[in-house]
């Protein structure tokens, strides 16, 4: 199972354990409908379940469901055998049975006194689960079992309830703070602000002003603790998963190693692809437009999970906008991909010709980035813009949490993405999009024709890109 998908159901049994009393083994009530989803899709109930909730489970159903389901007839057969091996709870209606999911809900309407989970994939029954304080629903998507995040109304009841212990606790609390001189905080509730697909990291903020300690000793009484437990687990993570996010000396190293490496393979490559001299004349910009994407797939697929791998100093601003990096990011990115970017340069030059890099008279310098004659200079900034903005919004797209389970073959999708981006953009602009792909180059050639296009271009580009997504999809998403 996905990292992230063990956190969300571990996120949410806490959830129903802390709040509501759920303890293992679980007791799932499920439905026919359930046991017919399960078999379609091959999924085996009692062995799959119980791996997803990573606990023991106990199988429910009720007289009124199974009386259903013979009453549909012989197609159900398959469900219905599965169905007959769980345990039978008494429901009440032995004598004169009811529709399989009214005698459900009846089961975990007043407040849900046996911790019952409901498995169904009746939408109508899920409506109403739904409406009920304290009753997870557990059902199949596709292969995929989902315990479903907590309905509001059981956040809301789970809330008024804190709420209430909120103040005798606090008391407590700062009673015990005093005592023992540690340094103590309540977190009522933990709200994640900061979800960051590169570092895998969520940080939380504590609702009700209360800050979170990254370094305090938490040792609670009994009372506190038995209340708090699951809550506390919570913000144990959050110290740890902390204390990554502020990087150590040999996290600046790896991150900065990883860009600097990362921007020299780009303008290697880059350059390598879009040397006419050596490519021969019958070089389609075609091909340079397939060398300077794929060496963007190249530095994703190695350096992606380090850093990354912006690569590319507007792609930074672009993860410090949509907060992927922090301020204190910043130095290390920026001086290893600007050092990146002269070492590419250098090793292109190093590995060519003398009478390849000779600037004509009226050309520009190898690899360099310029605009084509027959445009002004501010149509080629618009240029480089535009395809900026482009880039970025698929970067913020790849960053974006709920494209997680899309991230296959991401440094394919990006590369493909500047191929077809260098496509269209290589004979307007050179299709840099990166300040770095243009400065070592002119630095090397000494050819700094427009070369500030190349820097405000994909920078204005990537702000644009970035502050868009951030308003328009990430301000209401958690
Ligand atoms: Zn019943």
């Amino acid at each position: 199972m996905k990292i992230r998908r063990y956190k969300k159901v571990n996120r949410n049994l806490n959830f129903f354990m802390t709040n509501f009393g759920f303890r293992k083994p679980y007791q799932l009530l499920t439905d026919g409908t359930f046991c017919l989803a399960a078999l379609n899709n091959k999924v085996n109930i009692a062995n799959d379940i119980p791996k997803y909730l990573q606990g023991e489970v106990k199988l429910i159903t009720t007289s009124c469901a199974i009386v259903e389901m013979e009453n549909l007839g012989p197609k159900l057969n398959g469900a219905l055998a599965i169905l007959k091996n769980y345990v039978l709870h008494k429901c009440g209606h032995e004598n004169k049975n009811i529709p399989g999911f009214k005698c459900i809900l009846s089961m975990v309407s007043n407040g849900n006194p046996n911790h019952y989970m409901v498995c169904t994939q009746d939408r109508d029954l899920q409506e109403k689960v739904r409406s009920l304080p304290g009753v997870p629903l557990i059902f199949l998507h596709m292969k995929t079992p989902t315990l479903e995040q907590p309905s509001e109304v059981s956040v809301k009841k789970a809330h008024d309830k804190t709420s209430n212990l909120a103040q005798s606790e606090l008391d407590k609390l700062n009673e015990l703070k005093e005592k023992e001189g540690l340094l103590l905080y309540t977190v009522y509730c933990l709200e994640p602000v900061f979800i960051s697909m590169i570092t895998r990291t969520i940080k939380y903020k504590a609702v009700k002003g209360h800050r979170i300690s990254f370094n305090c000793t938490l040792d609670l009484s009994e009372k506190v603790s038995s209340v708090k437990a699951k809550m506390l687990e919570d913000l144990k993570d959050t110290m740890v998963e902390s204390k990554v996010q502020k990087l150590t000396y040999w996290g600046h190293i790896s991150i900065g190693t990883a860009e600097f490496l990362g921007t020299t393979f780009l303008v290697f490559l880059s350059c390598l692809g879009a040397c006419r001299g050596m490519q021969g004349d019958g070089m389609s910009s075609m091909h340079a437009s397939f060398a300077a994407g794929l060496a963007v797939t190249v530095a994703i697929q190695i350096f992606a999970h380090i850093s990354g791998a912006h690569v590319n100093p507007a792609v930074t601003l672009n993860a410090l906008i949509v907060k992927q990096i922090g301020w204190y990011h910043l130095p290390t990115y920026l001086l290893s991909q600007v050092l990146g970017s002269l070492s590419g340069a250098s090793l292109f030059v190093s590995v060519t010709n003398t009478k390849y890099l000779e600037i004509p008279d009226d050309g520009n310098g190898v690899c360099v980035n310029a605009i084509h004659d027959d445009l002004t200079v501010f149509q080629g900034l618009l240029v480089e813009i535009l395809l900026s903005i482009i880039l970025n919004l698929a970067i913020c797209s790849s960053w974006d949490a709920r494209n997680s389970d899309k991230l296959d073959s991401v440094s394919l999708k990006i590369g493909l993405l500047v191929v077809v981006l260098n496509l269209g953009g290589a004979v307007y602009t050179g299709a840099s999009m990166n300040p770095c792909r243009s400065f070592g180059p002119a630095v090397l050639s000494g050819d700094y024709t427009n070369h500030w296009v190349y820097w405000i271009g994909p920078i204005v580009g990537a702000a644009i890109a970035a502050v868009t997504y951030r308003v328009l999809y990430l301000k209401n998403f958690k």
